[in-house]
């Protein structure tokens, strides 16, 4: 069988650059060494995290915030089975729907582990041991990550575990000691926590999610520390874990050289992911590695070998479902010849705790650094009549504007449903709008995104009306 182009890898990179490929008109094969279609993101990773976040947020709300909206009710308990299962269900309506666009599209879907037998040969190995070979002229390799563990703390996966076995507990922890506090291990710390179980976030650095603005991070814990109970050590360099059977034992050192013993029922790894290349036999096709276990690429996300490209979580650049479907939908372009681009600068970051993070552009630590001369615009939800009606009024909308131009150069927002509400700053900033250009359109009343209005009307001679 000789193919136009391989996709090695079928999550939101492969299966994305394959659907792209085949509308371009190239005859098109899939491999997925697993036996469902979807990679991380949706067996283990988004779609299945934000199952059990909104599950999660359905009860929390339930034995929170109903009494004071007016409904009662009594004896509400959990069936973490049933929310497992309906997760489940989340994902297999997924994995189908990925399958049905792979025939619609008439591209070959192989299961198996693909390696490189040469530039242009591609072996797939079933799980049973067979093998096959199929000819291709291009390959996209999309093998994406897997997460990252700590050589001193082995992870056993039924007290000590990462982010895969944290979707589909068969308890509700009581204790949970999350070693990270970045994305995954706030999101996951929330579902469990809104579900009853008590949760410490143990952070080398000294904030959570420290990458985003600041701001963020600061507000966000605040708001974790207020309706969860969040319990955070910053600055505590983790140095070992155990597990007894029944309660594990972390151990991390902090800034005065001191131990600090934190225990609880289970830990949590979630200190980042690494890419995977394991059992592609790079070398046969002579692919050349970067830094940090990731495939090298150039600016159209060519390898050293002419005609195989990498995409997603295998190459450099955020580690994110959208930013390597771009990458698919632009290696398949180029590919046909076309000119296609990404500003990696406009690659919004969302974190789905509530309240939800999300931020796109520059962060205001990133233009002090670059000696920009800036202004800023915020507007707190506290003083939307939308979020008050819905009682969400903790966070915020911050605006970074250019100081001479008014061009929006970074919009980081904290609050209610603002993971969606993120997508209007991406599409100011990427026809270059100035706050001004926000402040005037008309944003229906009463809404969240009303707080982007304002924050730019802050952001051009301070005129937000409602604060
Ligand atoms: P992957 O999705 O990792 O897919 C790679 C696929 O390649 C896998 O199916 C793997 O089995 C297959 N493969 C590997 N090697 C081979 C081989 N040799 N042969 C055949 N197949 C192979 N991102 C977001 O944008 N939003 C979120 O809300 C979000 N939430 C997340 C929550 C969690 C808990 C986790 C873990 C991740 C989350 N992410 C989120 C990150 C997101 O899942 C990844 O960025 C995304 O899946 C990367 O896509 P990819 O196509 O590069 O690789």
């Amino acid at each position: 069988m000789k193919y136009d182009v391989t996709v090695i890898g079928s999550g939101p990179g492969g299966y994305v650059a394959a659907i792209r490929c085949a509308q371009l008109g190239m005859k098109t094969a899939i491999i997925e060494k697993y036996n469902v279609l979807g990679g991380t993101c949706l067996n283990v990773g988004c779609i299945p995290s934000k199952a059990l976040l909104d599950s999660s947020e359905h009860f929390h709300n339930a034995s929170h915030t109903f009494k004071e909206h007016g409904i009662e009710l009594d004896n509400l308990k959990v069936n973490l089975e049933q929310m497992i299962s309906r997760k489940a269900g989340v994902i297999k309506s997924n994995n189908d729907g990925i399958a049905y666009l792979m025939k619609k599209n008439k591209i070959d879907v192989f299961n198996g582990l693909g390696s490189f037998v040469s530039k242009n040969r591609i072996k797939i190995a079933s799980e049973s041991g067979e093998g096959q070979e199929i000819e291709t002229e291009k390959v996209i390799i999309a093998t994406g990550s897997k997460p990252t563990v700590l050589p001193f703390l082995p992870v056993d996966k039924e007290r000590i575990i990462t982010s895969t076995e944290a979707l589909g507990l068969k308890e509700i922890p009581k204790h949970m000691i999350i070693i990270g506090g970045g994305v995954i291990g706030l999101e996951l710390g929330s579902v469990y926590a809104r579900l009853g179980a008590k949760i410490t976030v143990v952070e080398f650095m000294d904030a959570i999610i420290p990458t985003m603005d600041r701001a963020l991070g600061k507000e966000l814990q605040r708001v974790l520390k207020k309706t969860l109970g969040f319990e955070f050590f910053f600055q505590h360099k983790v140095t070992g874990a155990t597990n007894d059977g029944k309660n594990v034992k972390v151990t991390a050192e902090n800034t005065k050289g001191e131990t600090v013993t934190f225990e609880g029922d289970y830990c949590l790894v979630s200190i980042g992911r690494k890419p995977y290349t394991e059992g592609l036999n790079l070398e046969a096709a002579g692919v050349q590695m970067g830094e940090r276990g990731m495939i090298a690429v150039n600016d159209h996300l060519e390898t050293n070998v002419p005609g195989i490209f990498a995409i997603g979580d295998v190459v450099r650049g955020a580690m994110l479902a959208h930013k390597a479907e771009e990458e698919g939908v632009l290696v398949a372009e180029y590919m046909a010849g076309q000119k296609p681009h990404i500003n990696y600068n406009l690659i919004p970051g969302v974190v789905y705790t509530w309240p939800e993070v999300a931020c796109v552009g520059f962060t205001e630590e990133q233009l002090k650094e670059q000696g920009r001369a800036y202004k800023t615009g915020s507007f707190p939800f506290k003083a939307s009549g939308r979020a008050k009606a819905s009682m969400d009024t903790d966070g915020f909308v911050k605006v970074l504007a250019d100081k001479n131009t008014d061009e929006i150069l970074g919009v980081h927002m904290i609050g209610p449903r603002i993971a969606d509400l993120i997508a209007e700053a991406v599409t100011a900033m990427e026809f270059r709008a100035s706050a001004e250009d926000v402040a005037r359109m008309s944003h229906a009343h009463p809404t969240y995104a009303e707080a982007m209005k304002e924050a730019c009307l802050a952001a051009t001679e301070n005129r937000a009306i409602h604060i």
